[in-house]
């Protein structure tokens, strides 16, 4: 999914389409030579309609630091519904290594993370907390509890590297002095309003692959 995706207004819609710098070469046009898919009128935008990018929902999580990081094993494309059979989560420390928890233990990843949705837990001004992340990432990730013999024993609690997450998560939450969440309320209140915004992102990418162009009902 490494394409730019623009949106522009005409005909009362909010049109989508890939920018036409993806094109090939031979092909490239500038998006100004655009034409509407509905009226088939060639485009010429004025000031303020002019297409706009839309942020990709993806970013490398190796270079976003103290991060809680959701990845799929089978591409970002798949991370459109939220199906915890599918998806991967980590966190992230200041030096781009990826901390999870796998059937082999937990696993510090120097890359595979590229493509991910990554959610930013330390506000980059809380020096004092992030200096004291990695280490405590580090001792946390060493403890028994984590070892791979343990692996299913843990996914009665949901799937384990998710568990692993939270719970690390909870730990630095205590330290700063702030109370645990439920699985739940951290994915009703961190997770699911972005995964909201990444499934329409996939939803378009793919119509667009589809049919050139999409026209969304939901704007984004
Ligand atoms: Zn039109």
């Amino acid at each position: 999914m490494e394409k730019t995706v623009i949106k522009y207004r005409h005909c009362g819609r909010n049109i989508y389409s890939f920018s036409c710098s993806d094109a090939p070469y031979s092909h490239r046009r500038d998006d100004s030579e655009r034409q509407c898919p509905i009226c088939l009128q060639s485009l010429t935008f004025g000031l303020l309609d002019a297409p706009v990018a839309l942020p990709c929902p993806f970013r490398n999580g190796h270079t976003v630091s103290c991060a809680f990081l959701i990845g799929s094993i089978h591409g970002p494309s798949h991370l459109g519904e939220w199906n915890d059979t599918e998806i991967h989560v980590g966190l992230s420390n200041s030096g781009g290594l990826v901390y999870n928890y796998t059937l082999s233990g937990v696993r510090r990843d120097d890359r595979g993370w590229e493509q991910c949705v990554c959610i930013q837990l330390c506000p980059p001004w809380r020096h004092a907390l992030r200096e004291s992340w990695d280490r405590e990432l580090e001792q946390f990730s060493a403890s028994p509890k984590w070892v791979s013999e343990r692996f299913d024993e843990e996914r009665e609690f949901g799937s384990c590297c998710y568990g692993f997450a939270l719970t690390f998560i909870n730990h630095m939450r205590s330290l700063d002095g702030k109370v645990s969440l439920s699985r739940d309320e951290f994915t009703g209140s961190h997770v699911l309003p972005r995964m909201k915004t990444v499934s329409l992102y996939i939803n378009i990418y793919h119509a667009i692959l589809q049919h050139g162009f999409c026209i969304a009902s939901h704007d984004m």
